[in-house]
């Protein structure tokens, strides 16, 4: 047996998948929820009580950290972590590279008077801040090679954690990033800025409201839904594009791939649920609440959610949950792929992100149980569909990526048009508002904000619409475009930003009511003109239809398609204002971005290009000569005998492929010579792809060298 396919398939079906991922026992798991966590409760059981009131004022009020209390936080978080076998410990921060990035530090050094010892030392100063040589993070001209410092600075109010590998165990200390200068340079720095625009303008708004109470917090809350897929690491090794891009660039689909929609919600295959118990178990022991588990759409393609949680805290956790899924795929001999679009043809995996705002327990995107609740809540969903028709480009920006561009608008994906899905009942409330009291030919109610109570509104039931890439789900927004690989950093940076920038014009409109004048009827007339100006980006039916698009155009909703496009958008003089403004990013800083997400793009792609030239070269061509050279004598006998014209028709047909596949070599190789446009790339490597799979389908079986759509989708 010779061809490298059934060796891996052999391989592992004589895998014994019992062995690893035992189901902890639930003591177990409650026993050891959070305890790699250095958190509010570690820190009360270990810290003096007047450090512990500060170390609280920090994480739960956002006071200044005060710095007198840093040696003793950062002697507790060592003898803690000490204490859970850490011997190092790094700034764990999130450059703008799409990973997390650590440089861990021994806790270990001599002891100066006793040379034969060591002693664990760690300061105040090694917690607060710490400057890594960050001359290969990207930093878009932020910051020149030569003056390569970054610094990276303690976030007291995400919980340090740690981490364990298989020789040891290194405590884990979130940072945010930026240069000398004070320059963002990660996606922590600008989220906490967008936190604090939030925060600033509802603030505002309830004071406009009157319903604000003196020391009460904003927060933003995030439930990440992530997906992903599992394929076993056997046939992930025989594909130089998994493990160089983390997609497919060729394979034919098969004919049974998720038609038969048997994949979504099945019964769990046991290999797949010890890797999901394993997962968990991680999970729970950073404190990170994993909720949901459960099969997806495609074959081999499953989701973990959490519940939702503070945003900062929500988003670092996903980015351990990412991390978690692709250590423990490996105990498991499974590989973990985060990419958007592994598999085409069938779903791709993205990253719901919902996500409300609550001022104290109140959710905003909770319809109240009074008139004046309602009017709050009516209020902040205005906002919000004024800010998405304003800046739905830069919605589109924060979910603009290489891997995501092959998602967005196929199978099941939402299109690359941003709109917002309200569902039929909170449609028809904003019908009301905006037919208002003028209107006497509406049906008999026409509510009356701020007066009336909102019918209740069933949740869940709104959301069967899974085509929108914005859609209100009862208590809450859930964005649906960002990718399965992407940082919820940016992508709540920027949401954050264009909702803050519409609450603070709301607070402005309604602090400048009359007060002689009745306030509801005054915030009527508001809502309705906002309402009128805006609803076009409201859209309940079919995001995948065709006349969709022709009337999104009609709206004048921007369609942008690709990343390229998308990317652009940052620079838009509106949108650079409003970044400003709000506080989130600098203009230079915007440049930065906008110049480093272009260029990752353009690497990226070439390094697909580069690489599918290279497959079809080395691995593709080789096996289809083979498959042609078999047939060429086959085909030498007598033309007269039976199968000759079969041979002759199989030869012409794969001889054929071998032409235009040549032709396609060779322009892909000038491409890659003389060319630096993505697109151009792209088309090329479809076109490839096109021959690639017809050859697939013809050539020999036993000869093709890469493993197949209904092998690594379906086999584990
Ligand atoms: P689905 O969208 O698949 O129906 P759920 O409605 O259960 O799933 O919720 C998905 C995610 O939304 C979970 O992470 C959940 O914790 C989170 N979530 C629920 N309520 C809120 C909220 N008010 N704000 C933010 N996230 C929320
Ligand atoms: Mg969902």
């Amino acid at each position: 047996m010779n061809n490298v396919r059934e060796k891996a398939i052999s391989a592992i079906c004589s895998r014994d998948s019992n062995t690893v991922g035992m189901a902890p026992a639930v003591d177990s798991v409650r026993n050891n929820y959070a305890s790699d966590v250095f958190n509010i409760d570690q820190m009360q059981k270990i810290l003096a009580p007047e450090v512990f009131q500060k170390m609280l004022n920090t994480v739960k009020n956002r006071e200044p950290l005060d710095p007198s209390i840093a040696d003793d936080v950062a002697k507790a978080m060592k003898d803690w972590a000490a204490s859970k076998g850490a011997t190092h410990y790094t700034h764990w921060f999130q450059p703008l590279n799409g990973t997390t990035a650590e440089k861990h530090d021994a806790f270990f050094e001599p002891n100066p008077n006793d040379h034969d010892h060591l002693i664990l030392k760690f300061s105040g100063k090694n917690l607060i801040v710490s400057e890594p040589d960050a001359s290969s993070f990207p930093s878009g001209g932020l910051r020149s090679t030569f003056e390569a410092r970054g610094y990276t600075a303690w976030d007291p109010t995400s919980p340090a954690f740690i981490r364990r590998g298989r020789n040891g165990a290194t405590l884990c200390i979130p940072t945010a990033f930026c240069s000398y200068t004070g320059e963002a340079l990660d996606r922590k720095t600008p989220l906490l800025r967008s936190m604090e625009a939030i925060n600033k303008a509802v603030q505002r708004l309830m004071k406009a409201f009157k319903a604000d109470k003196e020391g009460t917090q904003v927060s933003i809350s995030l439930g990440a839904e992530q997906e992903y897929f599992l394929i076993d690491k056997e046939f992930y090794h025989l594909r130089p594009d998994l493990i160089q891009t983390g997609r497919t660039l060729f394979g034919a689909a098969p004919p049974k791939h998720q038609q038969l929609e048997d994949h979504y919600f099945g019964a769990i295959k046991p290999r797949v649920l010890a890797f999901m118990s394993d997962v968990e178990r991680e999970l729970w022991q950073l404190g990170i609440p994993a909720k949901t588990r459960h099969n997806e759409a495609a074959p081999a393609q499953f989701e973990i959610a959490p519940l939702f949680e503070d945003l900062n805290l929500a988003v670092d956790h996903n980015m351990l949950v990412m991390e978690v899924l692709k250590v423990v795929a490996e105990k498991h001999d499974l590989v973990c792929l985060l990419h958007e679009k592994p598999f085409a043809g069938v779903n791709g995996s993205g990253k719901h992100n919902n996500w409300s705002i609550s001022y104290g327990k109140h959710n905003l995107l909770n319809p109240g149980n009074n008139p004046h609740e309602n009017a709050i809540f009516l209020t902040t969903l205005i906002a919000i569909i004024r800010a998405i028709d304003l800046h739905a480009d830069l919605l589109r920006v924060s979910t603009a990526t290489a891997g995501n561009d092959h998602r967005l608008g196929a199978c099941e994906a939402p299109p690359a048009i941003i709109s917002i899905f309200l569902g039929e009942q909170l449609t028809d409330i904003m019908e009301q508002i905006e037919a208002g009291t003028v209107t006497s030919t509406r049906k008999s109610g026409v509510l009356k904000v701020g007066v009336e109570t909102l019918p209740p509104l069933p949740r869940d039931a709104t959301d069967r619409n899974r085509t929108s890439p914005f859609a209100f789900t009862g208590n809450k927004f859930e964005f649906r475009a960002p990718g399965s690989s992407q940082s919820c950093g940016e992508v709540n940076t920027l949401l954050n930003a264009i909702v803050a920038e519409s609450i603070e014009v709301m607070a402005d409109r309604i602090e400048a009511f009359d007060e002689s004048q009745d306030f509801n009827t005054q915030l009527q007339a508001t809502l309705q003109r906002i309402l009128k100006k805006h609803k076009k980006v409201i859209f309940n039916g079919n995001g995948y239809n065709a006349e969709w698009i022709e009337e999104a155009h009609r709206r004048g909703l921007p369609e942008l398609n690709d990343t390229v496009l998308a990317i652009r958008k940052l620079l838009d003089p509106k949108n650079i204002e409003l970044l400003e403004k709000t506080g989130v990013f600098s203009k230079a800083e915007i440049h930065s971005r906008c110049e480093i997400f272009e260029e990752e793009y353009k690497r990226k792609v070439r390094i697909e290009a580069e690489l599918a030239l290279l497959m079809v070269r080395t691995m593709i061509q080789p096996a289809a000569v083979e498959e042609y050279t078999c047939l060429s004598n086959a085909a030498n006998g007598n033309a007269g005998n039976p199968g000759y014209k079969a041979v002759r028709r199989s030869l012409e047909r794969i001889g054929n492929l071998m032409d235009q596949l040549s032709d396609e070599m060779d322009e892909m190789e000038a491409l890659l010579n003389d060319q630096d446009d993505p697109r151009k790339f792209i088309d090329s490597m479809n076109r490839m792809r096109i021959t690639v799979d017809a050859l697939e389908r013809l050539v020999d079986d036993s000869r093709w060298p890469l493993p197949k759509y209904r092998e690594m989708l379906f086999i584990y």
